[in-house]
């Protein structure tokens, strides 16, 4: 039996003053919940201050991107161990922000998986297709390449305790969701393709939903067989929103 999970994603968005108000409107709403699990990825610089905003509740931290290198000279960058040591759990790779705007490659994605599965880490593999390869029919040929970067190098049992975050490009931020029935058609597909390498893998694997979700179509999207809760940006950054949401899965 697969746990939901619902994880906000706030972007590029923050101060010491959101992050406090944020986490202790989400604790407030969430004493009661049950059943989902939560996590919030607040900007790399709040992360130790919200864990210790979270400490005693069930909210549990995502850091919104990794380097691939351990230590050494590369400035700028943070590493999984430090991540892991700050408290985080789940680390979210190949956002379609970064693949378009920092052009991260399939190659340099799988790497940082890799990365984060040495360090104990989970990583929550986003993928998706843009608009114009949907409208060319390559909704599938996207979405199996990104996975089978990561499948091809580390092997189908590298999924366990993972999760793949499926985030058409064209709906995240645009308030245009996918429908919930083309949203499960997409996650059977990814669940399909991850079971012809080794079925029990694909049955435990967490399949989020992205693009645009909120408190009106969660619930739909939730009901549908494949769609093990959401990666929800903009609703995330309002308390009330990401409760809803949460309390939809
Ligand atoms: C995202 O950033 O992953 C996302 C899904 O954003 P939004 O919910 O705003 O579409």
């Amino acid at each position: 039996m697969r746990h939901p999970l619902v994880m906000g994603n706030w972007k590029l968005n923050g101060s010491k003053h959101m992050t406090a108000d944020l986490i202790a409107g989400l604790r407030n709403a969430l004493s009661s919940v049950d059943g989902c699990d939560v996590a919030i990825a607040p900007p790399v610089m709040y992360l130790g201050q919200a864990h210790q905003d979270i400490a005693g509740s069930h909210i549990t931290l995502s850091a919104q991107n990794v380097d691939i290198n351990l230590n050494g000279a590369f400035t700028g960058e943070i590493s999984a161990e430090m991540l892991k040591d700050i408290g985080v759990r789940y680390v979210i790779i190949g956002h379609s922000e970064r693949r378009t705007y920092h052009k991260e490659s399939d190659e340099l994605v799988a790497k940082k998986f890799a990365v984060l599965k040495d360090a104990g880490l989970i990583p929550v593999l986003c993928i998706g297709e843009t608009e114009a390869e949907n409208e060319a029919g390559k909704t599938k040929e996207v979405c199996s390449r990104q996975i089978d970067a990561v499948l091809n190098t580390l092997g189908v049992e590298a999924f366990n305790n993972t999760v793949i975050a499926y985030e058409p490009v064209w709906a995240i931020g645009t308030g245009k969701s996918a429908t919930p029935a083309q949203a499960q058609a997409v996650h059977k597909f990814i669940r399909d393709h991850i079971a012809k390498k080794n079925a029990a893998v694909a049955q435990q694997l967490i399949l989020q939903y992205g693009g645009s979700v909120n408190d009106k179509n969660a619930s739909e999207l939730f009901a549908q067989p494949d769609i093990d809760g959401a990666l929800v940006g903009g609703a995330s950054l309002k308390a009330d929103a990401f409760s809803a949401i949460v309390k939809a899965a």
